[in-house]
């Protein structure tokens, strides 16, 4: 079963990047090509429901399967940035971290106006990451359809931070 094989895959490594943080490692998912083609049929068949009509990958993990993602479902690719990397016009949004605080941004022209936009990352933690990405999709004009996520850390609770975007949160693993 898919959901039992990417646990196995999935790395714990504890005090990245800070100590007291146990990290997961989706690297070793990546080492097997006939498990990423899965993951990404996986998520088309939950996605059978949602209409969207572009993927938002955020920087840098949610472009390994957002891209293959799109490719695979025929829809545009989107790249979500951290500051300063994206060199056309950009629009910002800045989130805080548990230290600090993280911008990340878009480029202005990204999004047809009106488009619907499911946002992928690899990982829902907080939820800051993808409420920032949900924020920057409705400032330059489109509107969030969903979220994709290869992991939930559920017992954070964070899917209720993005009701106000979208209820449809779908996730491949989650841990309680
Ligand atoms: P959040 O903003 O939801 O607290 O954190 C999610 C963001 O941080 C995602 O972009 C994700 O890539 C990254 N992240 C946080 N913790 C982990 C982790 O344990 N493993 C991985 N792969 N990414 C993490």
């Amino acid at each position: 079963m898919l959901e039992q094989e990417l646990k196995t895959l999935v790395r714990d490594v504890p005090d990245f990047p800070q100590p007291g943080i146990v990290f997961k490692d989706i690297t070793p998912i990546l080492q097997h090509p006939e498990i990423c083609q899965q993951v990404v049929e996986e998520f088309a068949k939950r996605l059978a429901n949602v209409e969207f009509d572009v993927i938002a990958g955020i920087e840098s993990r949610g472009f390994l399967f957002g891209l293959m993602l799109a490719n695979y479902m025929n829809k545009p690719f989107i790249p979500i940035r951290k500051q300063g990397k994206l060199p056309h016009k950009t629009v910002s949004e800045s989130y805080k971290l548990e230290y600090g605080q993280a911008t990340i941004e878009i480029h202005e022209d990204a999004i047809p106006s009106g488009a619907r936009v499911l946002i992928h990352d690899d990982l829902l933690a907080t939820g800051g990451t993808v409420v920032a990405a949900s924020k920057l999709i409705e400032k330059v004009g489109g509107e969030v359809a969903g979220f994709c996520f290869l992991i939930n850390l559920e017992f954070l609770q964070a899917s209720g931070r993005l009701d106000r975007f979208s209820t449809n949160v779908i996730s491949l693993l989650t841990y309680a």
